[in-house]
């Protein structure tokens, strides 16, 4: 519990510096804790610590996190965002339990999301994500291709597109890093240029939160730095 609520503590500080040393507003990015493959308890310790906002990349194990969480802490909002690929008979249970869901990669998931995105609920928040780095291994819509995608989802009655993501290819020089952010966030602005209004780059993970502070980001997914190293079952 310590260890959580110190690790947050450490990273929001992180967050600020980065912000006030690129010229930011302190209050410009927000902070997303990826709990994937940590326990229940480890989600409510950071909510104790004031954490309201949480990542998921498994949809099987963020359904049981998210409804364990409710039992243990029947009055605790929380906020929960889905970052993890979609496959597309698996849309429904994320329309329905979900406020954000960051990785949208083409049309037939979006649709199927505002489908099913229940009526007593406001709009789904959504960000497109973008294979920025073009690996063939990643997810993501190529950059070419955002603009087009992004209209349609803008369309969509039950989404509210809120902007673009990126989990750009791993490098620990910090030139690279940017450079990769750099050109997620001029996409971003060519898509708010063409009329597209976006407030939202989910960009910057553990490893690479100052590189991407620096150019732009306003909302960091930090799972590591806040609850150590994961263990994967299997
Ligand atoms: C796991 C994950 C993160 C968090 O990564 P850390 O390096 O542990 O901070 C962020 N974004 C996505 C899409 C992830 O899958």
């Amino acid at each position: 519990m310590s260890l959580i609520s110190d690790n947050l503590q450490a990273v929001l500080a992180d967050i600020l510096a980065s912000s006030v040393a690129a010229g930011r507003a302190p209050d410009a990015v927000s902070l997303l804790a990826v709990s994937k493959t940590f326990a229940a308890q480890a989600v409510l310790d950071a909510a104790s610590a004031g954490q309201r906002a949480f990542g998921e990349n498994y949809l099987q194990e963020a359904l049981e996190k998210i409804l364990t969480v409710q039992e243990l802490a029947p009055g605790l909002v929380l906020e929960w965002h889905f970052i993890g690929p979609i496959q597309s008979n698996k849309t429904r249970p994320i329309a329905e339990h979900f406020s954000w869901v960051h990785s949208v990669d083409r049309e037939k998931i979006a649709q199927r999301l505002s489908e099913q995105r229940p009526e007593h609920l406001p709009p789904l928040n959504i960000c497109l994500q973008v294979n920025i780095s073009r690996e063939e291994s990643k997810s993501g819509v190529l950059p070419e291709d955002a603009l087009g995608v992004a209209q349609k989802i803008a369309s969509l009655p039950k989404l509210r597109l809120r902007g673009l993501m990126a989990v750009p290819e791993a490098s620990h020089d910090e030139e690279q890093q940017r450079q990769a952010f750099r050109q997620l966030k001029q996409l971003s602005d060519t898509i708010c240029a063409a009329g597209i209004a976006l407030d939202t780059l989910s960009m910057g993970m553990s490893g690479d939160l100052h590189a991407a502070i620096a150019e732009g980001s306003t909302m960091v997914r930090i799972g590591t730095a806040i609850f150590g190293n994961r263990h994967y079952a299997k």
